[in-house]
């Protein structure tokens, strides 16, 4: 299985530190270009069965200015154009603004979000059970992935739950 995936969030939440930790190699050259859009390659996985390629999505990074109609448009193409949206937050940290634009975009888009929930050991899983909640009822996540992209927690099995989205 092969594919790509968009990791969106707010600065700070941990998106290289994930990163840093699964990607093996940089890619320093990509032969074909797969997409239509300019998306940077983040970095790719490879396993026995599968490669798992992380690209970025311009616009949807900065929600705190009001983006143009070209950037919001940029956006949106970008997600229709990945197998599967990785959308990480902070455990530790109220839902804010931000999330709520984010949110707000990926709803309009049928591509799978999960929603990565990042920096679990940070807090009590009282509080993990919490911000479950109050993220549940916002969109129709494809899935929800508790982890610690500093220690490694649960890592590996968000990345068996991105390849059965691909
Ligand atoms: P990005 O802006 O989303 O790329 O976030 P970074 O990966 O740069 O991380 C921002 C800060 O959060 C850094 O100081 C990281 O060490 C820290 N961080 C990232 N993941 C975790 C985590 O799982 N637990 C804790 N405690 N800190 C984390
Ligand atoms: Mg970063």
């Amino acid at each position: 299985r092969s594919g790509f995936i968009s990791i969106i969030g707010r600065p700070n939440v941990g998106k290289s530190t994930f990163l840093n930790r699964v990607v093996g190699q940089k890619i320093a050259i990509m032969s074909d270009k797969p997409q239509t859009t300019r998306n940077k390659v983040q970095g790719v996985v490879t396993t026995d069965d599968s490669q798992m390629i992380f690209i970025d999505t311009p616009g949807i990074h900065k929600p705190k200015h009001k983006l143009g109609d070209f950037m919001m448009k940029v956006a949106r193409n970008t997600l229709k154009e990945v197998d599967a949206v990785l959308f990480m937050v902070n455990a530790d940290e109220p839902l804010g603004k931000g999330d709520r634009f984010i949110i707000e975009m990926l709803g309009e888009s049928k591509t799978p979000v999960i929603l990565v929930i990042n920096k679990i050991d940070l807090i009590h899983p009282d509080e993990l059970m919490e911000s479950i909640v109050s993220y549940k009822n916002l969109l129709d996540f494809a899935e929800i992935v508790p982890i610690s992209a500093l220690q490694g927690n649960n890592v590996d099995r968000l990345l068996d739950v991105v390849k059965s989205y691909l």
